[in-house]
């Protein structure tokens, strides 16, 4: 046996505790969603598609109660019409949101497709609309600093308090469901009676539990993500207290119509099978994340989350050492993609960013990132981004080829 096929058979076994808890947890939770299809009397009209204003499309409706019941929530949106994760954070933030309102994100910045939304200068910003906004960050060891968290919530304007699950492109751990809880009833120890928010992004899934049933009032998602199982063509879903749905449906479509409208002329099933998969397929991409960050982590790389124990979300942070390597290491992931294998990456200026990004993305659903993807932004420390994969055999048909190259890169000695 050559030398990656024993580096991988050696991960797969040092990991084979890990991923018995893994295939534990996605029982659970496929378990949770077959029930809510039960509860919801899923049937093929809801599959069908919808035309015009989609007054009455059962399909529609019934998605949306669908995700509320899996998250353990009172209601939901779950639309084509979202078209992004940002976008559904977007509709989210300015239906709760009002002139004189402050918005108190308590896990520092929020993703950065998001700053512009909050802060952006004349572009129908959050800041234009004059709410303003404010944040305390993590501490060092990814604890919530409870005594800022405090403080700031005696500024009776803040209406929304807002957490990012997972790790962004920051070096820091997704928060747990337990530490999700732990903040929710501190935050309501404090007095706060408004929302509290939680970009789910990445999250779902992971663990045994939604942020929604750990005392979160909204949640909201990317299609393009964890919960549209890799074969939701778009969308994005909001779910969470009946109250709050409602005044966020009058801003998705209009104040007057909410969630009444709204079709679909390709039909709603690969939104229903997709969320019907994605425990599973969250599964296939952790334990993917695991076994790729414990082999480079044996070949002395820097990689974060632990690559020991269950994560809390589907990315992965690796540090490598040079910028030939980060790139040998991004194009090896295009490389054992099923679309677009041939493509030879090149960083480019990316908008919204300050230093060249590479980026990896051979997906049957452009861009989705519960498919194997991978991105880096040019600059030391060289540290790659990546998530997802659909199987398991192709995350690691993928470390097959980053080994292979990391190699050929004389990166490390193997
Ligand atoms: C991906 C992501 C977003 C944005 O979702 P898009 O679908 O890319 O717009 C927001 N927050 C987090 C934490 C994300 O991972």
């Amino acid at each position: 046996m050559g030398r990656i096929e024993e580096l991988i058979r050696e991960g797969e076994a040092a990991l084979a505790p890990v991923f018995a808890a893994v295939d534990e947890i996605a029982y659970e939770n496929q378990e949770k969603v077959i029930r809510a299809f039960e509860k919801n009397r899923i049937a093929l009209r809801h599959f069908a598609p919808s035309t015009g204003y989609g007054y009455g499309d059962e399909g529609r409706d019934t998605l949306g109660s669908l995700f509320a019941d899996i998250f353990g929530a009172e209601a939901g949106l779950v639309s084509p019409n979202l078209v992004s994760g940002t976008h559904a954070l977007t509709v989210g933030l300015f239906g709760l949101l009002r002139t004189g309102d402050t918005l108190f994100s308590v896990s520092g910045d929020p993703y950065d497709t998001l700053l512009d939304v909050i802060s952006g200068d004349g572009i129908g910003s959050l800041a234009d609309y004059g709410v303003r906004f404010k944040k305390c960050e993590l501490k060092e060891d990814g604890s919530f600093d409870y005594g800022s968290i405090c403080a700031g919530l005696k500024d009776p304007s803040v209406k929304v308090v807002f957490l990012q699950r997972s790790r962004g492109y920051a070096w820091r751990d997704a928060l747990s469901e337990a530490q999700i809880g732990e903040v929710c009833s501190f935050v309501r120890s404090c007095g706060f009676s408004g929302c509290i928010f939680v970009d789910n992004c990445y999250g779902e899934f992971v663990e045994r539990t939604e942020p929604t049933q750990n005392g979160a009032d909204i949640a909201v998602g990317s299609l393009n993500k964890n919960p549209g199982g890799g074969i939701a063509p778009t969308g994005g879903y909001i779910i969470g207290k009946k109250s709050y749905i409602d005044r966020i449906a009058g801003r998705m479509t209009a104040p007057s119509i909410g969630a009444e409208v709204g079709s679909y002329a390709y039909g709603y099933q690969q939104l229903y099978q997709g969320v019907f998969l994605a425990p599973h397929v969250v599964a296939q991409a952790v334990k993917g994340s695991l076994l790729i960050g414990r082999v480079l982590r044996e070949l002395g790389y820097a990689t974060s989350p632990s690559a020991e124990k269950l994560p809390y979300d589907i990315t992965r942070a690796v540090r490598f050492h040079t910028k030939e390597e980060l790139c040998a290491f991004i194009q090896a992931v295009q490389s054992a993609s099923p679309v677009d294998s041939f493509v030879t990456l090149e960083p480019w200026d990316m908008p919204g960013y300050a230093d060249q990004v590479i980026m990896a993305a051979g997906c049957f659903v452009q861009g989705a990132s519960i498919e194997l993807s991978a991105d880096a932004p040019i600059r030391a420390p060289y540290t790659a981004y990546f998530q997802g994969g659909l199987t398991y055999e192709h995350c690691k048909y993928a470390l097959k080829k980053i080994l292979h190259s990391l190699k050929k890169s004389d990166g490390v000695e193997f």
